[in-house]
């Protein structure tokens, strides 16, 4: 089929990042593969993308997933609120799977378009078999340009389906479906090459750019009978999310440890399973309970999970935000 009129088809950027989408095997090398396709290969290899969209190209960077920065992601979201207030009608994000829940959750935050936004990257390089990048890619295109996706924040779109950035998770180390939203499911699918939603998805409380403080902020998962060594070192942080066992509880050993750190520095309270919120008050068994320890004063972090609490934790401190706006924040995130 012809590709309808050039002034008739939507304009979308593409900014490439790297990732296994991108990755092949040098030709003198051991075999193993690493980020070497600019966008330009990402796109020729789907010949019917010239159906869909006229795009625009950019190789931001060329990286695997676990190399992007913080500051990688403000400026790709700056570029979005430029390109978005310039007119662009969508944007896709190809990158590695391994920070895309992060990137995707980040760039929610710092976006402030309305034009659809949707990260995607892919588990098997172009040069294996069933090769997952190519379908990907031109699903994100297609939801990119849908104005369906308009207003929805950033979305990822992977395997035929759509995730809304705060609820999706990589949830399998090399399957081909790898992403999942646990405890929201899917926003959407793509069926016959066309986005269909099953909901509308409001959007997220925004973080505002520049992101030009410093500021340290780590996870600190829980685990049976841990005595806590960690906890001292927190003591450098800006902030510390706890990833917590189930509703929000430690080792009790911890509890004090953390009361010290709550009334110095930001300590977001989540659990570590992956669904489901942090509770207020069903546990009251003392030290380490979720009562307890939100009663030393960590902030619930609700059914935010830990990675993407972190995220919105460090947006907000190096954003300059207050105590009071940080909580502020997490309340209105639950
Ligand atoms: N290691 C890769 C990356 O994140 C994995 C992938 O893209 O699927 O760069």
């Amino acid at each position: 089929m012809d590709p309808s009129p050039r002034a008739q088809r939507p304009t979308a950027l593409v900014l490439s990042l790297g990732g296994t989408i991108a990755m092949a095997a040098q030709e003198t090398g051991h075999g193993g593969v690493a980020p070497r396709l600019a966008a330009e290969d990402l796109v020729a290899a789907v010949p019917e993308i010239a159906e869909v969209a006229v795009l625009e190209l950019r190789d931001f960077r060329k990286v695997p997933g676990a190399w992007l920065e913080i500051d990688d992601i403000a400026a790709v979201a700056k570029l979005l609120n430029e390109q978005a207030a310039a007119g662009t009608t969508g944007f896709v994000i190809t990158q590695g799977t391994d920070t895309l829940e992060e990137v995707a959750y980040l760039l929610d935050l710092l976006y402030e378009g309305a034009a659809p936004v949707v990260v995607t990257g892919a588990m098997r390089n172009a040069q294996m078999a069933g090769a997952d990048g190519p379908a990907n890619l031109l699903a994100a295109v297609r939801t990119a340009v849908s104005t369906q996706a308009r207003d929805m924040g950033v979305l990822v779109a992977f395997a035929d389906e759509l995730h809304a950035a705060r609820h999706v998770q990589k949830t399998h180390s090399t399957s081909p479906s790898a992403f999942s939203s646990p405890g929201a499911g899917p926003i959407g699918h793509l069926v016959e090459g066309q986005p269909r939603f099953h909901f509308a998805l409001g959007r997220s409380p925004h973080v505002a750019l520049p992101l030009d403080r410093r500021a340290s902020v780590e996870v600190l998962e829980a685990t049976l009978g841990s005595e806590g060594a960690f906890l001292q070192a927190a003591k450098s942080l800006e902030g510390l999310v706890v990833a917590a066992f189930g509703a929000g509880h430690v080792p009790q050993t911890w509890a004090p440890q953390l009361g010290d750190l709550a009334s110095r520095i930001p300590v977001v309270l989540t659990s570590r399973t992956g669904a489901g919120s942090v509770l207020t008050g069903t546990y009251d068994f003392g030290p380490g309970s979720e009562t307890d320890l939100l009663g030393r004063g960590l902030i619930n972090g609700g059914h935010m999970g830990p990675r993407k609490a972190r995220l919105l934790l460090l947006a907000l401190l190096r954003s300059g935000a207050d105590q009071a706006a940080i909580q502020a924040a997490f309340a209105a995130h639950r």
